[in-house]
């Protein structure tokens, strides 16, 4: 074992799983990593990266002699003790999330006091004591247990791990294993919230339903500011430099997306519900956010009227820029709904087009901007890739068939789009 730092395994090769490993590769650790992809782990093996996230291609080539991938756990058990585990955790059909990734990956886990399972999922308040019990039930107890949970963002995802806002560390005795993933983290120097292993869990969920919730709200901000004449932009910049409230998280839009609001939003109220409590804040958030998706097709609804037939290009399919991620993105609801509505809806997306097609494969998609405007009675965009934020609208409105442009995220320069003859609508703009 590496004498100076801490060598890790690391459970699942997803978003999480990769940038833990790279991110502990970067700092001095071997890693291991595991994963029951196959296809997956060959791609990693070969040098090549499954998943689009700026920055993981160059450190996982910078330490591809530190960075070890397996679908075996054999090899990560014989040179780690602290067992990280990133692997998903998606909602059932129930909307709680679901374990089943987590339960095999324990199953995995060795019976001897040297390990520790070191819990980097998203997971409901009351698992990590779960766990402990299931294994003492079993007859298997030994293993320390650290909650850590992860709060990197896709897009930003090697810079969040370098330089986090806060470690989180939650244990109920773990002792050593505490300690040595403190030391892990010790470098990058950020605040530590060590802490029970409940309240770790809790402070992840409630983080994430804390931003959806000014997601939504800003939201609603912006659908009275529509009524009212006044601009949630003006209204932001005003309400943002309180700094009991902060600028963050106050830009209005088509809903939030992505593969963890959604899910650990509906998996904090359930988790409520299970327990007895109705959390109804949380019913509002995600009823505001389902209702903000569709309020485009009303837009597109009073700009063009009846919209079966009519030709809709949208910009952007990732459910943000700088991702390739497609969990939960508004782009889907929107598509399917204009189906749904007999629009022809071609899309174009410099980045996501394969995995959108993974779960939407009827979808039209483009190979340029150029190629999904062509045509268009009304162009929508979607999610604001830099290089939508440049394009040429007098070229563009020659193309297209219509006048129409909604800015699903308030992101394009209104006044660029007006010269070139076209009818502007953002969100809440007044
Ligand atoms: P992901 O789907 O990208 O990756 C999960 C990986 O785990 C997959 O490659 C899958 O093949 C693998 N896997 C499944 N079962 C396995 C097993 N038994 N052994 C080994 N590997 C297995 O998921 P993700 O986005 O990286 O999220 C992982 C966890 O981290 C989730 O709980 C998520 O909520 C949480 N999280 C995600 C983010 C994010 O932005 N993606 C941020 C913070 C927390």
């Amino acid at each position: 074992m590496n004498a100076r730092r801490e060598p890790i395994g690391v459970f699942g090769a997803g978003y999480v799983g990769l940038v833990t490993a790279v991110g502990f590769a970067e700092l001095g650790s071997e890693v291991w990593c595991v994963d029951i992809d196959e296809a997956k782990i060959e791609k990693l093996r070969r040098g090549e990266v499954p998943i689009f996230e700026p920055g993981l291609a160059e450190l996982l080539e910078r330490h591809r002699d530190r960075l070890h991938f397996s679908t075996s756990p054999r090899e990560t058990i014989e040179n780690a003790r602290l067992l990280f585990v990133a692997v998903g955790t998606p909602p059932t059909y129930a909307g709680d999330a679901d374990l089943g990734a987590v339960l095999s990956v324990v199953a995995e886990m060795p019976v001897s006091a040297d390990y520790a399972l070191v819990m980097k999922s998203t997971v409901p308040c009351g698992t990590g004591r779960a766990i402990l019990r299931m294994l003492e039930e079993q007859g298997r107890s030994g293993i320390a247990y650290v909650s850590c949970p992860e709060f990197l963002k896709e897009g930003s995802a090697i810079a969040d791990f370098a330089n986090p806002d806060r470690v989180v560390v939650g244990e109920d005795g773990a002792g050593w294993a505490a300690d040595a993933v403190c030391a892990l983290y010790e470098p990058l120097g950020a605040p530590l919230v060590r802490t029970d292993v409940a309240s770790a869990e809790m402070i992840k969920l409630a983080a994430n339903a804390f931003l959806a919730t000014k997601i939504s709200f800003i939201n609603e901000i912006a659908n009275v500011c529509e009524e009212t004449g006044a601009n949630v932009l003006e209204v932001a910049r005003g309400v943002g430099l309180d700094d009991r409230i902060g600028p963050k998280f106050l830009s209005a839009g088509i809903g939030y997306g992505g593969s963890c609001f959604t899910k650990d939003v509906s998996a904090l109220k359930l988790l409520a519900a299970n327990s007895g409590y109705h959390f109804q804040l949380l019913g509002a958030v995600i009823e505001v956010n389902e209702l903000q998706k569709r309020r485009v097709i009303a837009k597109l609804g009073r700009h063009l009227g009846e919209l079966a037939g009519k030709r809709i290009g949208l910009l952007g399919l990732a459910f943000k820029p700088n991702t390739d991620d497609m969990r939960g993105a508004s782009s889907l609801v929107l598509a399917s709904r204009l189906v749904a509505e007999g629009a022809h809806v071609r899309a174009y997306d410099p980045v996501a087009t394969e995995q959108a097609l993974v779960v939407m494969p009827s979808l039209d998609c483009a190979t340029s901007v150029q190629e999904a405007v062509a045509g268009a009675d009304a162009v929508v965009l979607v999610t604001e890739w830099p290089e939508f934020l440049a394009l040429d609208w007098s070229e563009l409105a020659r193309t297209m068939h219509g006048t129409v442009v909604i800015d699903g995220r308030n992101a394009l320069d209104a006044d660029a789009v007006r010269a070139a003859g076209l009818r502007y609508e953002g969100i809440g703009l007044g």
